[in-house]
């Protein structure tokens, strides 16, 4: 049976280049609620512009809505198969929105937390910057560009830091994932649907580990 695989974990935990690099090696299409409305925002109308608003304030965009955008983007023939979710379900309603998803697409769900303590993951959210040109990430702490706030690869490019990786945001999105999004790892622990990676390594150990259990 195909499988939703869903990728639990605190904002900065990582997730997200983990399941970039599931898509890229095993051609598993990876689904970022997060990357989506990033997307969206810079759209001028508006809903794009309260989208904005809520993303920039490190709050949640309405359970209807992003369950609209999910269920479309998963009915693409790229998402008939197994496919990840990422930054999708972050509460409960969302998580029963899921089961009645999954059970239309005819697919098992299985959870997979990436496991970062609390207190690691303010510095990798403040230091975190990209590159607008070519995507590359950066941590002005642990993978610092070679020259301040230019990308490596493109010089002329100003690396840019999100709206909400400056700390009063991460609070409020550390917050949020406390309140909302933990309860979920009991949800799918209950059902026995739950694995765990340590998301604390180097990227490519933790990437092996999941990889094993997907
Ligand atoms: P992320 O890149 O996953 O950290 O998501 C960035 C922002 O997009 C979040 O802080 C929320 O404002 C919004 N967002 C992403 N996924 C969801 C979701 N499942 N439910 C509500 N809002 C979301």
């Amino acid at each position: 049976m195909s499988k939703i695989i869903v990728l639990i974990g605190a904002p900065g935990a990582g997730k997200g280049t983990q399941a970039r690099l599931l898509e890229e090696r095993l051609g598993i299409s990876q689904i970022s609620t997060g990357d989506m409305f990033r997307e969206m925002k810079n759209a001028d109308t508006p809903l794009a512009r309260e989208v904005q608003a809520i993303m920039s304030a490190g709050k949640l965009v309405s359970d209807d809505l992003t369950f609209q955008i999910v269920q479309d983007r998963t009915s693409r023939e790229d998402c008939k198969e197994t496919f990840i979710l990422d930054g999708f379900p972050r509460t409960a309603v969302q998580a029963e929105m899921l089961e009645r998803l999954a059970s239309v697409q005819k697919k098992e769900i299985t959870a997979i937390l990436v496991d970062v303590p609390l207190d690691h993951l303010m510095k990798r959210l403040t230091g975190r910057r990209k590159c607008k040109s070519c995507g590359e990430l950066y941590n002005i702490y642990f993978k610092p560009p070679k020259n301040d706030n230019v990308c490596d690869f493109h010089p002329e490019t100003k690396l840019e830091h999100r709206a909400d990786d400056y700390e009063d945001k991460v609070n409020v999105r550390l917050a949020v994932y406390e309140e909302e999004t933990k309860p979920l790892l009991t949800y799918y622990e209950q059902s026995k649907r739950l694995k765990k990676v340590n998301g604390e390594g180097e990227l490519e150990e933790i990437y092996s580990e999941l990889e094993k259990l997907v």
